[in-house]
């Protein structure tokens, strides 16, 4: 039962905490979590805003650039010249050098061009690439751009889509993408005459916003045009091998969906969290001197978007060991706790159990222990009282508090034991022996041995434990009584007349008192053992002794001194006197019958006694002489014919 309880709280002890302490720690690590999340919210918002302003930065540029050389008045004035091969040939080789030196030192861009109103390039640079033969056809009046920007008013814009441009690959033999700028060039009348072309590299924009952008390594950047063509000339951290003017759209579904139905926004696909805007080049962002800006109307506006791993609760642990070991202590000494409190608790249930069984005990001890116990005010109230006693003194429990114990001390032990309790009350221990006196009135021989308590010099309470020893008693009585008395007669013995003597004699010395000494002998008492058998002998001893108890005083110690001699110890009582008690004894020997009833045929016996008288001299001591002279006295006696009385002096007899 007890293990099954332990088991119990075991499993209590490893669940409770558990369930506590993640509840404590679950909205600890929540907020963290979300903490972690919000940041990189935060982070993909940041991103995207550096990536944006990145390329509209480059492409703004572009386009103020172009807008620069169109209205340059050397390009101005280059352009409405008549001939201009011819007439202004240097200047024209300047022209084209300056704009050379532009190009070369604005890598971004690979090619600025002046093209007339027929479409016919009139300078370019590099000039390396206008002169090379293999571009003889400088011919641009079908591109998109030419045609675009022969119908713009001064200062609009025209900005192709990313694209390639077929020339620069062929000449530099790499694929590189190019954005056309283009604007129409006016003179000072207003008239047309002609178009700057500015070729941007979209390759080297491309890197500026993917590096701008890769500032996390993990970030993966988005760009594609309305139509879901890929515009970064590199991969994504989530599609590598997507390039350039692939369908983006086609190639991740999933993502584009979203994207499409908002200007901007965030959502999470499947542990990523992917932010997006879309930005239009011709109407945002430009601060410069730029009119109207135009492109092909299907391909803007632009996705530009960043997708970083969204924190989980798996990458949480995974990133942060601190946690993970954090959490491994928290639970474990929430769950060492937990077991040590049921071990202990356990174990204190088991002591206190243990000790109730041991109080039980001691309490039954207490109450059915062979002895008395209490404890007794300073008062002698009685403020404990085991059961034992209460039934010594005939009392129930309701007595406790009420009663004094001296009510229940014999009157004549009262001054003992009111002498030991004011030991007690000093402090002391002490003793005392008593009859106590129920309420009932039994009686009881004890002896109460007890100590008392004191505090503060204060006397508290007494205890005391107390003994029967009416048992005891009345055997010490008994023994004492035996080793006095003759079993046969019940009369004194030799013992008893030898010790009593002594006392008597001093007594009668003190108070000048005579004393006299009676030996009697049964004459023939053998013939009476011999004639009738020795209980008939045993018979006749105990109604000799009847005889003489009925004629002697209280005082008079009638005692058996041998096996059918007696003698008799008179205080207070003179020779003469004694004299005339023998002779009264002899007497009524002489005339008593002792009837044997269990004889073959009941027969009646008469005895007759012989007597020494004496007394004790002044100046005896102990009984001794006088013994003998009552011996002499009944010697004499016998000799002279028994049934007899003979007075024995010391005089007579020395
Ligand atoms: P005398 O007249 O000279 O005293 O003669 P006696 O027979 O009385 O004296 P004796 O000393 O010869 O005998 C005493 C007898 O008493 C002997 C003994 O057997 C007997 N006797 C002693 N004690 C007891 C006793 O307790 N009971 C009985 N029945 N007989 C006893
Ligand atoms: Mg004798
Ligand atoms: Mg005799």
């Amino acid at each position: 039962m007890t293990q099954q309880r332990l088991y119990a709280r075991l499993i209590l002890a490893v669940l409770l905490p558990l369930i506590l302490v993640t509840a404590t720690l679950w909205p600890v690590l929540h907020m963290h979590l979300e903490t972690r999340q919000e940041s990189i919210r935060e982070e993909t918002r940041a991103i995207l805003q550096v990536g944006e302003s990145t390329l509209l930065r480059d492409i703004n540029e572009t386009l103020s650039y172009a807008l620069a050389i169109a209205e340059m008045p050397i390009i101005k004035a280059h352009m409405t010249s008549e001939d201009t091969e011819n007439t202004e040939n240097s200047t024209s080789a300047q022209l084209s050098s300056f704009l050379s030196t532009l190009v070369r030192h604005y890598p971004r861009y690979t090619k600025l061009t002046l093209i007339d109103n027929q479409g016919n390039e009139v300078l370019s640079a590099p000039t390396e690439l206008a002169s090379d033969p293999r571009f003889t056809a400088k011919r641009h009046a079908s591109t998109d751009y030419f045609k675009a920007a022969s119908k713009l008013l001064a200062r609009d814009l025209y900005i192709s889509p990313p694209g390639r441009n077929l020339q620069y690959e062929l000449f530099s033999g790499e694929v590189i993408p190019v954005v056309n700028v283009a604007t129409p060039i006016f003179d000072d009348q207003g008239e047309r005459e002609g178009v700057v072309l500015l070729s941007l590299n979209w390759q080297h924009l491309s890197e500026a916003v993917h590096q701008a952008m890769h500032i996390d390594p993990d970030a993966g950047v988005l760009l594609a045009d309305a139509q879901g063509g890929w515009l970064l000339t590199e991969g994504s951290q989530r599609l590598p091998m997507i390039s350039f003017g692939d369908n983006y759209a086609r190639l991740a579904a999933e993502p584009w969906q979203p994207v499409t139905e908002q200007v901007e926004g965030a959502f999470t696909l499947g542990n990523h969290q992917l932010r997006f805007q879309r930005f239009d080049i011709r109407s945002q962002g430009y601060q410069g001197l730029a009119g109207r800006i135009f492109s092909q109307d299907d391909t803007l506006p632009w996705v530009l978007g960043v997708s970083l791993t969204m924190p989980t609760w798996k990458t949480l642990l995974q990133d942060d060991a601190s946690v993970i070991w954090f959490l491994l202590l928290t639970y474990s000494t929430a769950v060492a706790l937990g077991i040590y409190w049921s071990f202990s608790s356990h174990q204190q249930r088991k002591l206190r159990h243990q000790a109730v069984l041991h109080a039980n005990e001691v309490s039954k001890l207490y109450d059915s222990a062979p002895c008395g116990y209490h404890s007794l005010n300073a008062d002698g109230v009685i403020l404990k009282m085991n059961q034992t006693e209460l039934d010594w003194l005939n009392l129930d429990r309701d007595a406790i508090g009420q009663r004094c114990y001296l009510d229940f001390v014999s009157p004549a032990s009262l001054p003992d034991v009111e002498a030991a309790f004011q030991d007690v009350k000093a402090g002391q221990q002490a003793e005392a022996e008593c009859t106590l006196v129920a309420d009932d009135g039994q009686t009881r021989h004890v002896i109460i041995q007890a100590v008392g308590y004191r505090e503060n010099n204060r006397f508290m309470y007494s205890n005391a434990t107390v003994f029967d020893i009416t048992e005891r008693k009345q055997l010490e009585e008994k023994l004492r009584a035996q080793a006095m008395t003759d079993p046969l007669t019940g009369v004194f013995n030799r013992r008893y007349l030898q010790a009593q003597a002594s006392i008597e004699i001093s007594r009668a010395s003190r108070h000048d008192t005579p004393i006299s000494l009676i030996a009697i002998d049964i004459d023939h008492f053998k013939h009476i053992n011999d004639e009738y058998g020795h209980d008939a002998g045993d018979e006749v001893l105990k109604r000799f002794t009847d005889v003489i108890k009925g004629l002697l005083r209280q005082e008079d110690l009638l005692c058996r001194v041998g096996g059918e001699e007696f003698a008799i110890l008179l205080p207070s009582t003179a020779l003469d006197r004694a004299q005339q008690v023998a002779e009264r004894i002899r007497a009524a020997v002489e005339q008593a019958q002792v009837s044997i009833e269990n004889a073959d045929v009941p027969t009646t016996i008469y005895i007759t006694a012989s007597f020494g008288v004496t007394h004790i001299e002044r100046g005896e001591k102990t009984l001794k002489a006088a013994i003998k002279r009552a011996d002499n006295g009944l010697y004499e006696a016998k000799e002279t014919g028994r049934n007899r009385i003979v007075i024995s002096l010391r005089s007579k007899s020395s």
